[in-house]
């Protein structure tokens, strides 16, 4: 088996509340740098950047992986992960229909970038994406999986947008593939406070929103080659998962 580092936990400047200079081809050249296997680009109810992203990644020698870090209208984040640009754009398609009404108050919120392999701007996205979507946890891990997707809690130690902060707990007939631990916990405070999810696997990453963030946290998979279908395994408990960069 050969270990994989992963940060599948990455916004975009399509995310409001990202840097501006969080464009696809720098986040490329920083995960590069740090070393990185595979990436989740993961913007909130959005996958605009994606395709770009993995398009810049081909010759880099790093997987990218679209994804998009879905609201729910309970107002928590789950991570849609996907392994091609058709199906997170399937999974556009249903989020993009469940967004509330409006234009985004780019003043306010933060810009939503849509860029090109050159770091040029392509436009604006003006829906409301940062807002809570109409879909519940479970319409979003179902529909994940319709697409074949991986869903994660996300950042469930967060005291806010996270599937603990917004219920109280992680209900049982919600078939997350895995939890989110952010940066910010520690394994031995992430095991007291959450030991009762262990039948769950969980991973960590940087939820990074400036190029400095990328891979401050990484979850480390030991494969036979790098491939989704190799993480899904992982995560089923068919292959080993820890946790980079942790104390
Ligand atoms: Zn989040
Ligand atoms: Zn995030």
């Amino acid at each position: 088996m050969k270990r994989f580092v992963a940060d599948l936990h990455i916004h975009t400047c399509l995310s409001p509340c990202a840097e501006l200079d969080m464009t696809p081809l720098r986040i490329i050249d920083a995960a590069v740098k740090k070393r990185l296997d595979v990436i989740a680009i993961s913007d909130h109810n959005s996958a605009e950047n994606a395709g770009i992203a993995m398009k810049i990644a081909q010759d880099k020698g790093i997987k990218v992986l679209p994804a998009m870090e879905v609201t729910s209208y309970e107002e928590a984040h789950v991570l849609a992960i996907f392994d091609s640009i058709e199906k997170v754009m399937g999974m556009q398609e249903i989020i993009y229909k469940n967004l509330p009404d409006g234009i985004n108050d780019e003043r306010l919120s933060g810009y939503q970038v849509v860029v090109n392999e050159r770091d040029e701007v392509l436009g604006f996205n003006k829906r409301i994406l940062f807002g809570a979507t109409g879909l519940s946890l479970k319409a979003i891990v179902d529909a994940t999986h319709f697409f074949g997707g991986i869903a994660v809690a996300s950042h469930i130690d967060k005291e806010i947008f996270s599937v603990i902060s917004q219920l109280g707990f992680i209900p049982d007939d919600i078939a997350f593939d895995a939890l989110e631990i952010s940066y910010n916990t520690k394994r031995q405070r992430a095991e007291s406070v959450f030991g009762a999810y262990k039948s769950i696997p969980w991973i960590t990453s940087s939820d990074a929103h400036h190029l400095n963030d990328i891979g401050r946290r990484t979850t480390s998979f030991f494969l036979e080659e790098l491939s989704f279908e190799e993480i899904k395994m992982a995560l089923k408990g068919e292959r080993r998962i820890e946790w980079s960069n942790v104390e």
